[in-house]
């Protein structure tokens, strides 16, 4: 392969160029990560679509997390801990009403105690407990519960104060639709692909397919406490402006408009859940398709586009429902992936 005069001015040393796709909020956090873990490379973050038109606009951002076939326990235990620990600081700091993000205190209750009692997370978040027989009562369908404070990231405050962020940084943002990798392989030594659902065809993953969510905004504001059902459909979720109800999980269903059957639905569980809920007043309804996978893909490939001295690529894709849960997490990751990758087709430049 030929190498061009922009690849020979970063291999004699220039800025090595670092190019992220996608601006939810898996893109944006990585593109931080790198940008200020690795100070001297130029990041760009590119994507056809920005906030507030993402899928992470939407969700409700409880941190909270289900668990992956295939990865190791440990490595999702880090994710989960990094992605806590990055949120906290921001919720303790003078920034936490722009950025989005506050403590959240609430309970997840099940209709048969689940086999695993302690999720994977319980010694992360804060005040973990099991529900005592009184406080079960409220709740005359479900059998166990567990009690627990967490973070709540808003996504719509949390992406506009993280590409700020990324910008102070000197990271670079450009609207554009990217068709394949080996389009942005000339001008960037290593290719992030966090383009979420975008990777079926971004990255030719056939494994990656939708999970329809459907939510609604409801106006109740003496509600302050969650209230998740242990099968992961039905929530209350209490945040800074509107409480979010949820919800549905409808595997391979792209539609994005909202469904009226979805709605009574919804309406119905919560209802069960929280009487009060009677009372509240329906400001809007939104439609999301999280991008699932069996696991979230947090890897480079191989071998380099076009061999020689094309681009790497690393992916970071695949979050599936617990993409705000996760995103700061594997965003670590794929940072660090992006430092390996130009440390071996950069090992004089200074990072
Ligand atoms: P997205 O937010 O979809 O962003 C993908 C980006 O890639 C976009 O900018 C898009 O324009 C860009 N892109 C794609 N293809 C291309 C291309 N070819 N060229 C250029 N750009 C491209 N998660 C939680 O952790 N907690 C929750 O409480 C929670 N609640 C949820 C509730 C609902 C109803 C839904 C639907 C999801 C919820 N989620 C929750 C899941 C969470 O929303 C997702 O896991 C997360 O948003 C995925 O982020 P992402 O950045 O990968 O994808």
């Amino acid at each position: 392969m030929e190498v061009n005069t922009e690849q020979k001015s970063r291999i004699t040393g220039a800025k090595v160029k670092v190019a992220v796709v996608g601006a939810g909020v898996v893109g944006f956090s990585t593109a931080v990560r790198v940008a200020e873990a690795l100070p001297r490379c130029s990041v760009t973050l590119l994507a056809d679509k920005f906030s507030p038109d993402t899928t992470s606009d939407g969700a409700a951002g409880i941190l909270f997390a289900g668990q992956f076939p295939d990865i190791p326990l440990e490595r999702q235990r880090r994710w989960f801990q990094d992605s806590f620990d990055h949120l906290l600081a921001i919720a303790k700091s003078q920034h936490a009403p722009e950025a989005g993000v506050l403590l959240s205190s609430g309970c997840q209750i099940f209709k048969e105690p689940p086999a695993d009692k302690r999720p994977y997370w319980w010694d992360t978040v804060f005040g973990f407990r099991f529900l005592s027989e009184r406080e079960l009562r409220h709740f005359p369908e479900h059998t166990f519960g567990q009690a627990f404070t967490t973070i709540k990231c808003e996504c719509s405050s949390y992406l506009p104060w993280l590409r700020n962020r990324f910008t102070k940084a000197g990271g670079k943002v450009a609207q554009r639709k990217v068709s394949s990798f080996e389009e942005l392989s000339p001008d960037y030594d290593v290719i992030v692909n966090c383009s979420g659902l975008g990777s079926k065809e971004l990255a030719r993953d056939d494994g990656v397919y939708p999970v329809r969510g459907q939510v609604l905004k409801v106006d109740a504001p003496w509600l302050q406490h969650f209230i998740r059902d242990g099968d992961g459909k039905t929530y209350i979720y209490p945040g800074s402006r509107y409480v979010t109800l949820g919800g549905t999980r409808q595997d391979g269903d792209w539609r994005l408009e909202a469904d009226p059957g979805d709605t009574e639905n919804i309406l119905e569980r919560c209802f069960r859940l929280e009487p009060s809920l009677r009372r509240g007043r329906v400001l809007g309804e939104w439609v999301g398709l999280r991008p699932g996978r069996r696991n979230p893909r947090v890897e480079s490939e191989a071998t380099r586009l076009g061999g020689g001295h094309g681009a790497h690529v690393v992916h970071n894709y695949g979050h599936g429902g617990w993409g705000v849960s996760l995103a700061w997490g594997t965003a670590v990751d794929a940072a660090r992936l992006v430092r390996r990758c130009l440390q071996e087709t950069h090992p004089h430049a200074k990072l």
